[in-house]
């Protein structure tokens, strides 16, 4: 959830309206963390940020699982890419994982949420931190051309527990090379010591200045901007850490400092 959201986003009040639609790639980063290719149905738009739900079992749409899933794609994909961990004994990603190329998955009608880069007001150095899963929204931005074009800078901060799980890690790279310059990538590995991350927890991490130092970028209200996508934990902690340091939440209509999604 975020700033502006009101309802759970897991739990629909009402059966969905949905359609069945085929999984069309499967790429997996680890055995347990995968992305999907979804076929995209015609006239389904979203921007980067925006989350879809999913839904299973497909037979019995009025009693299936739903689950909310942050989009990865660029708006302009002819595809619907997520990227998903399986949980243990997770209601619907139990189901997704027995799941291959060619099944098919209940996809509502409707996009959702505010963790859109318009909420936040302009400025000079645009922060993108992640744990986990939470990297699809960012992705997404940087396969939007022009997406970023309102900060000066942008610093791509990516935690996870072992290397291998840093999903996305040579696109991110590419588009770093690309950028002139612009673009950061700290990637950052908690349980193993990995040659070129940092090690540690993100909040640790900015509060020891090694994020600020390692970005060559100053992390404070007045230019930085901060979008925080994951676990509760880390959100949590987050939104302590920025709200000490002046960074204010952004509101309907009212653009702040730093924007939250949050993934249970
Ligand atoms: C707005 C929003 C966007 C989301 N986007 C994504 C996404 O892009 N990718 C994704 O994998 N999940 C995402 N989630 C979480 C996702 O909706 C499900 O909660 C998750 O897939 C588990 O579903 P489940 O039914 O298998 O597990 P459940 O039976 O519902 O078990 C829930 C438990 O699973 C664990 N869990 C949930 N999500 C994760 C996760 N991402 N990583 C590790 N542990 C987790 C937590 O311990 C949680 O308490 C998002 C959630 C929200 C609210």
């Amino acid at each position: 959830m975020n700033d502006s959201a009101t309802a759970s986003p897991a739990t629909p009040s009402r059966v969905p309206q949905a359609s069945a639609q085929r999984i069309r790639a499967i790429r997996r980063w680890t055995a347990d963390l995968w992305s999907l290719r979804i076929e995209r149905p015609a006239g389904f738009r979203f921007q980067p940020g925006h989350y879809l739900r999913l839904g299973l079992p497909v037979e019995t749409p009025a009693s299936a699982v739903w689950r909310p899933y942050s989009i990865v794609s660029a708006p302009d994909d002819e595809a619907l890419e997520i990227v998903l961990v399986r949980v243990p004994d997770g209601a619907f990603t139990s189901q997704l994982a027995r799941l291959g190329e060619g099944d098919p998955v209940l996809l509502e009608q409707a996009v959702f949420g505010f963790f859109l880069e318009s909420q936040l007001a302009p400025g000079d150095t645009l922060w993108m931190l992640a744990t986990g899963t939470g990297i699809g929204p960012y992705v997404s931005l940087l396969r939007t051309p022009g997406a970023l074009d309102r900060h000066r800078r942008a610093v791509l901060v990516h935690s996870v527990r072992r290397a291998d799980e840093l999903s996305y890690r040579d696109e991110i790279e590419a588009a770093v090379a690309a950028s002139g310059g612009r673009l950061h990538y700290l990637p950052v590995v908690t349980r193993d010591t990995v040659g070129g991350t940092l090690s540690g927890r993100i909040p640790r991490l900015i509060d020891d200045r090694l994020l600020q130092s390692a970005a060559d970028a100053a992390l404070e209200p007045t230019g930085s901007r901060v979008m925080v996508c994951g676990n509760p934990a880390f959100t949590t902690d987050m939104r302590a850490l920025l709200s000490a340091r002046g960074f204010t939440p952004c509101r309907r209509g009212s653009p702040g400092t730093m924007l939250f999604e949050k993934y249970w």
